[in-house]
């Protein structure tokens, strides 16, 4: 299929197919918009069933990137890349430095940092070859990862939905039901379990799930029954798409709020849910903590700094797509897209004007 006639292709400025010979690497980096700045986001290795579903995955995902940096106010665009291969696996110091290689050929039009198969001593290693990485320890025994920032951004848009949707003014007594117990999940569900929650999880990795058992004491649940556990909340911190035509028939809490990119696998399963009563947090807006993080550590400010933008995002931003959403008709997702667009289009709109 041709990349310009592929479904999920949205005008992105550029696509980077590469193939490293002696390492074996296989990436691909795609930059969606710079209206607003340098294109940075995380860099996903995952084992791909094909090279389309690895197309589809970073078109998605670096469109996504430009919408989160543009609702969270930064001037940043939006990029993401993924390298094929299962990162228990193919992961070498070789490949990891190829893709370092190939990040650096960019001159800085895309960022790269952590995503899911990738952890903080990854980037650390391709920072060996790039200084456009971020996200790592650049401070010895300072860590650069993001995810608890993610969680905490996910952890305040729960209060906010849980008071929008439910009227509870604490979480204390909600059940949460999160699919996916990794590095974001597991934050979660250890700020969730000391605000009082009752913490249901599942994850396909069960020494993930036996951990966050053993430490926290949350509740398991078989993945295939995580969507239909009752629950005020589903949060879903995995992979993306899983709000979809058979997800929600089964879905079974009347809010969405999780850290996973893409949620939604069409933008229809966004008005689906508006349709059901049930409120969604739109995923780039919930989850703009860790590149909030990022944005913060790449351009080296202080990381209180990072809290009070997150803070700011769920009492401000959170809210106000809620009431639009509820005065309006529109889904959560539609109004979320519309304020992104109007930041990182307008700003097309003034360089066309001014030029
Ligand atoms: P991770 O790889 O550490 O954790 C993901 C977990 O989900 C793993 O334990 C995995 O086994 C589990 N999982 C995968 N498929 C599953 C399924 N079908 N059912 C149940 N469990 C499943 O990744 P992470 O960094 O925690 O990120 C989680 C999600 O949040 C991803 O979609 C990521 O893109 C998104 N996200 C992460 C960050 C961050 O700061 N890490 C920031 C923004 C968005």
């Amino acid at each position: 299929m041709s990349v310009f006639q592929h479904p999920d292709y949205d005008s992105h400025e550029k696509l980077v197919f590469h193939h490293d010979a002696s390492s074996g690497l296989k990436a691909i980096i795609a930059i969606h918009n710079t209206n607003l700045g340098c294109a940075l986001g995380g860099c996903r290795m995952w084992p791909y069933a094909s090279d389309d579903e690895a197309i589809t995955d970073v078109l998605r995902l670096s469109r996504g990137m430009t919408y989160k940096a543009a609702i969270t106010g930064l001037n940043l665009g939006g990029g993401k890349a993924v390298i094929i291969g299962d990162p228990l696996r193919d992961k070498t110091p070789q490949r990891l430095k190829a893709m370092g290689r190939l990040v650096e050929s960019l001159h800085g039009e895309y960022v790269t940092a952590e995503d899911v198969g990738i952890g903080e001593q990854d980037v650390a290693m391709m920072s060996t070859e790039t200084r456009y990485a971020t996200g790592f320890e650049h401070v010895a025994g300072v860590s650069g990862d993001p995810s608890p920032y993610t969680a905490y951004g996910v952890f305040r848009g729960i209060e906010q939905a849980a008071r929008f949707q439910l009227g509870w003014d604490t979480l204390a007594g909600i059940r949460v039901a999160i699919q996916g117990v990794g590095k974001v999940g597991y934050e979660l569900a250890r700020l969730l379990s000391a605000a009082g929650a009752r913490v249901y999880a599942a994850d396909i990795f069960t020494d993930n799930l036996k951990k966050a058992v053993a430490d926290l004491g949350v509740i398991p649940v078989l993945p295939e029954d995580i969507l239909r556990q009752p629950a005020e909340v589903f949060s879903p911190c995995a992979m993306g798409a899983v709000i979809n035509e058979t997800g929600l028939r089964e879905l079974a809490a009347p809010v969405v709020a999780g850290s996973a990119n893409n949620q939604l696998s069409t933008a229809e399963d966004g008005q689906r849910l508006q349709a059901a009563g049930i409120l969604y947090v739109p995923d780039y807006v919930i989850n703009a903590g860790g590149l909030i993080d990022v944005y913060y550590q790449y351009f080296g400010a202080d990381r209180q700094e990072v809290l009070r933008h997150i803070d700011e995002m769920a009492a401000k931003t959170l809210p106000e797509i809620f009431q639009r959403s509820k005065v309006t008709g529109a889904a959560t997702s539609d109004v979320a897209d519309e304020l992104a667009r109007s930041r990182f289009m307008g700003s097309t709109q003034a360089h066309t004007d001014a030029a």
